[in-house]
């Protein structure tokens, strides 16, 4: 049976007036269950009875549950969502540290990754299958309940959970839809980041469908030996195509892109790699994120990595600022629950 997050206002509107009833009725039902995170009290919406029924018999609330919640000592709460057409996944909200009314939430597009970055968990065990949109839009619930009982709003969406979000980006693009839907509550689209690790396709074709969301790609090196040791998928589509389409991403859509760049110590953190990073992003305007490396054990390769000294690391972070961009070190969340990035899957691999 379909859940309400299996239906946007104009596929309810349609299943209301085949069945006899007001269109109307399915903006102020799907208003009703976002407002209130996926929760809905039928008997307390002023519809006909027979409505009521029939919603009941044929729409159910939920096709997912909270399996597990961890939460961090900086207040990152990590979900694991237990999905009922099978498999799990995990879902992250990090209270935002300036204003503490807000919280980012961070979800998963896939079951597992075929990505096989070498200094990620999600891919470890392989891919097992595709999120469809209303998993999607049930993680975002789960965390805007999971926000608003910490008297938080859900205020951002990043697609940065387990998977490669392009791969599935039909299901990702209706997802998006639904949530930022302005006919009911939900998260702008300017609030919303999908990443990748640079599926230059799918980069093309989410500039081309005019959402407007913010994009990050997962960059991790400036040269092509050196990012083909740590990503597979490099043989694929090279840095120099990457970074054209990020530019020509931000053409079309005007959004500032961010670059992510996981630390690697001895691998990509020499003071050349930063001045040859600074030469190829070009003029581009980008917000550059330095994410020191978060432990996972082996990777799928089997080589063991560590983050670099933190003197190697600020002086990486200088270079790039020097060379006028937006640069910071990404602040390690929830890494003492595992959900820090690069880490999920780990506690349900362990
Ligand atoms: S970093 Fe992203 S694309 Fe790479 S394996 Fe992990 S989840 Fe997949």
């Amino acid at each position: 049976m379909p859940a309400f997050t299996d239906f946007n206002v104009d596929s309810l509107a349609e299943l209301l007036a085949a069945e006899g009833y007001r269109p109307a009725h399915a903006q102020a039902i799907l208003s009703l269950f976002h407002g209130q995170c996926g929760m809905i009290d039928l008997d307390k919406m002023s519809i006909p009875k027979p409505l009521r029924t029939l919603l009941r018999e044929r729409i159910a609330e939920r096709r997912s549950r909270v399996l597990l919640r961890n939460a961090s000592r900086d207040g990152t709460v990590k979900l694991l969502v237990g999905l009922q057409s099978g498999g799990a996944v995990e879902s992250v909200l990090m209270p935002t540290v300036v204003r503490s009314e807000r919280a980012a939430g961070c979800v998963s597009s896939q079951i597992g990754c075929a990505m096989g970055c070498d200094f990620c968990a999600s891919t470890k065990n392989g891919f097992e299958r595709n999120l469809d949109a209303g998993e999607i839009v049930e993680q975002v619930l789960h965390l805007g309940k999971e926000a608003s009982d910490s008297q938080r709003r859900l205020a951002t969406i990043v697609f940065m959970g387990m998977g490669e979000p392009m791969l599935n980006l039909p299901n990702v693009m209706e997802a998006i839809r639904r949530i930022s839907d302005r006919r009911t509550p939900g998260i702008s689209r300017r609030s919303i980041t999908v990443s990748t690790v640079g599926i230059v396709t799918g980069i093309d074709t989410l500039a081309d469908s005019g959402l407007n969301v913010h994009l990050a790609v997962s960059l991790h090196a400036p040269d092509d030996a050196t990012r083909a040791k740590i990503i597979p998928m490099n043989r694929r589509w090279d840095v120099a195509s990457i970074v054209e389409a990020t530019h020509r991403y931000q053409g079309i859509t005007g959004r500032v892109p961010v670059i992510e760049y996981t630390m690697l110590d001895g691998l990509n953190d020499t003071e050349d790699q930063a001045h040859l990073l600074v030469k190829i992003l070009g003029g581009m305007r980008a917000h550059i994120n330095l994410i020191p490396y978060n432990s996972i054990g082996p990777g799928v390769s089997g080589a063991v990595y560590q983050a670099p000294p933190m003197e190697r690391m600020e002086k990486f972070l200088q270079i790039l600022r020097d060379a006028k961009f937006s640069a910071h070190f990404r602040v390690t969340r929830g890494d003492d629950v595992n959900a820090a990035c690069g880490q999920l899957r780990l506690s349900v691999l362990s």
